[in-house]
């Protein structure tokens, strides 16, 4: 059976830019934007190359919910769950 493939997505409008997802990480998938937006946050992004294991500490560590995981079927897929996002938003 394939492992699972999760995908980040952070919810720019309702990132703060506190960096607790940065802190969090265990893999080192978040960072801070280099330039604040025009609120002047510098908000989370995430490295596309860094492999996410889903263990959900960023969307519970994040104080404003803008952290979602999307859990991915590989293509061929196993008969694992059926396709879709899981919001971890509460
Ligand atoms: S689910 Fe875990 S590994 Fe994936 S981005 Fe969040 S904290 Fe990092
Ligand atoms: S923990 Fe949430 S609010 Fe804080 S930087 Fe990460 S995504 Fe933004």
């Amino acid at each position: 059976m394939s492992e699972r493939e999760y995908e980040i997505v952070v919810d720019a409008v309702y990132c703060k830019g506190c960096g607790l997802c940065v802190e969090f990480c265990p893999q080192g998938k978040f960072s801070l934007a280099e330039e604040p937006n025009k609120h002047g946050v510098r908000v989370a992004v995430v490295d596309p190359d860094v492999r996410c294991t889903g263990c959900r500490q960023c969307a519970m560590i994040c104080p404003d919910a803008a952290v979602r995981i999307c859990r991915l079927v590989p293509a061929g897929g196993d008969a694992g769950p059926p396709a879709g996002s899981e919001t971890a938003k509460t």
